[in-house]
């Protein structure tokens, strides 16, 4: 489990892009399934990018796709929660 440097959320699972499960390891990118934002995976934690690695995150294509998909899931969400 990891807790999300800005929103607090503890995240209990974590899931890779590509058909091979993984392991986090240090310097792979974290989106928080809560709040949408960008991390870095560091001694089984959760850190902040710096500046630096918040431009590699926003250039990789792969990483816009998961923002993309995060993106849609929320609204779906929003969604159901407004028709309960
Ligand atoms: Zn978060």
């Amino acid at each position: 489990m990891t807790t999300c440097p800005y929103c607090g959320h503890d995240n209990e699972a974590h899931t890779c892009v590509g058909p091979i499960p993984a392991v986090p390891h240090d310097g792979d990118y974290s989106l928080c399934i809560a709040c949408g934002f960008w991390g870095i995976f560091e001694g089984g934690s959760i850190r902040r990018p710096d500046r630096i690695e918040l431009v590699g995150i926003l250039r990789n294509p792969e990483c816009m796709r998961v923002m993309d998909v995060w993106v849609e899931v929320m609204k779906l969400q929003r969604l159901t929660e407004a028709w309960n």
